[in-house]
């Protein structure tokens, strides 16, 4: 990566930590989980309107780190009127950019995503920033059950 989409990506990241999209408590949520990340600390939680199979609405509340307040509010913003199809792709695309070699493609639309990729380089960082996709996943698959970037 060039120092230059570098910066880029830290600015991304810092504005969303500043300023997080779709933070707050989503009235008549229909899907909710929490998430935990013992590492870091980081605490958020997810809510969400689904809609004949389509995130209508998305809103996470919490307290964490900057790169896991960044990666929730990125997260809300990627996923908001999505079919939930499309967001488990996005979260196994996620996932692989945060844990495996080599690049991952986003969709144009999905571009900002990649701002996260630099955590990569940063074990410890990795978890703060894969706890709200997988706390998005326990919302829409298991409502109820906390998530927690540890294995059970
Ligand atoms: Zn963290």
């Amino acid at each position: 990566m060039d120092s230059e989409l570098r910066d880029l990506y830290q600015e991304v990241i810092l504005d969303h930590n500043k300023n997080p999209r779709n933070s707050g408590v989503l009235e008549g949520a229909d899907h909710a989980a929490n998430g935990h990340n013992p590492l870091c600390g980081d605490q958020v939680r997810v809510e969400l309107l689904v809609r004949d199979g389509r995130v209508e609405d998305v809103k996470f509340h919490g307290v964490g780190c900057a790169i896991s307040t960044a990666s929730a509010s990125l997260m809300t913003e990627s996923v908001k009127g999505r079919p939930v199809e499309e967001v488990d792709a996005l979260f196994a695309k996620v996932l692989a950019m945060l844990t495996q070699d080599g690049e991952t493609e986003f969709d144009e639309s999905d571009q900002q995503l990649m701002a996260l990729a630099g955590v990569k380089e940063f074990p410890m960082r990795v978890k703060c920033a894969s706890l709200s996709w997988h706390t998005l996943q326990a919302a829409l698959h298991k409502s109820g059950v906390p998530a927690t970037t540890e294995e059970k």
